[in-house]
């Protein structure tokens, strides 16, 4: 069981495998205001980057669950690698239903909400994992301004304009949810550089590793027209935040 190759290679260099910059996943982890030895689920932990700095900064204990199997190992290094290893574990699995077996005091699905089926099935999934009280954390793109086109909004990674709202719409969307938003932290352009211009060199690095890979033409595609794509279309249209959230 694996997510397709392609994230594998593009994102094998990342420690957080979307806009926020290490700054940013700071600030979230401190507004949170986390007593120590608070429980953390997160589904789709991907490197595992928030449990174990949050782990390291705020004292938290954490279980994280990802499908890939390269992204996992990345993280059971990083908890090595900051001292936590006691404190966080990571689980190599497909996370759609998981549950946690002992209650948490956040649950949170960072940039993966299609494991729930989209937002609304993701907090219903981590509400089964969370304390009364508990917070959810949901991380989510939202349009800065409503593609022109159907066209555009593919060009974003979009499925469709569909997929994604304005960001009022989002937060309203939550309180249609019978959740109250009670923090809220916002990615910019500088933290999607970081995100997708490091995919770049990281391809880059591959070919040069891997020219006869029959994933090499693939990639030479993507690193041709990645950076135009990002600058014209993602760093445009596309913001992003990790919103927490308590049931009402
Ligand atoms: N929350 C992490 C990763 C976000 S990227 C971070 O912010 O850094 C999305 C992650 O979801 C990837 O790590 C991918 O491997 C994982 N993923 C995709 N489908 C999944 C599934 N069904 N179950 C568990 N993880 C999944």
């Amino acid at each position: 069981m694996d997510i397709p190759r392609i994230f594998n290679i593009t994102e094998s260099a990342h420690r957080i495998h979307n806009p926020f910059t290490p700054e940013k996943l700071a600030t979230l982890g401190a507004a949170l205001r986390l007593p120590p030895g608070t429980r953390v689920l997160d589904l789709g932990s991907g490197s595992g980057e928030m449990l174990c700095t949050w782990a390291r900064d705020h004292g938290i204990t954490g279980t994280g669950v990802d499908m890939s199997r390269l992204f996992t190992e990345h993280a059971k290094l990083r908890a090595e690698e900051l001292g936590v290893a006691d404190r966080v574990e990571f689980i190599h699995g497909d996370a759609a239903g998981y549950v946690a077996d002992e209650k948490v005091g956040v649950a949170a699905c960072v940039g993966a909400t299609w494991i729930g089926g989209g937002v609304a099935g993701t907090i219903e999934l981590l509400a089964k994992s969370l304390l009364p009280g508990g917070i959810t954390l949901i991380g989510e793109p939202y349009w800065l301004r409503r593609p022109p086109t159907e066209d555009v909004a593919k060009a974003c990674r979009a499925g469709s304009i569909s997929d994604f709202l304005l960001l009022p719409e989002l937060l309203s969307s939550f309180g249609d949810l019978d959740h109250d938003v009670v923090e809220m932290v916002l990615a910019n352009q500088d933290g999607w550089d970081r995100y997708e211009a490091a995919k770049w060199l990281t391809m880059r690095r591959w070919l040069d590793a891997n020219p006869e890979d029959e994933f090499a033409k693939d990639v030479r595609t993507q690193l041709a027209s990645e950076p135009l794509r990002h600058a014209s279309y993602t760093r445009e249209y596309l913001g992003w935040g990790v919103f927490a959230l308590m049931a009402r």
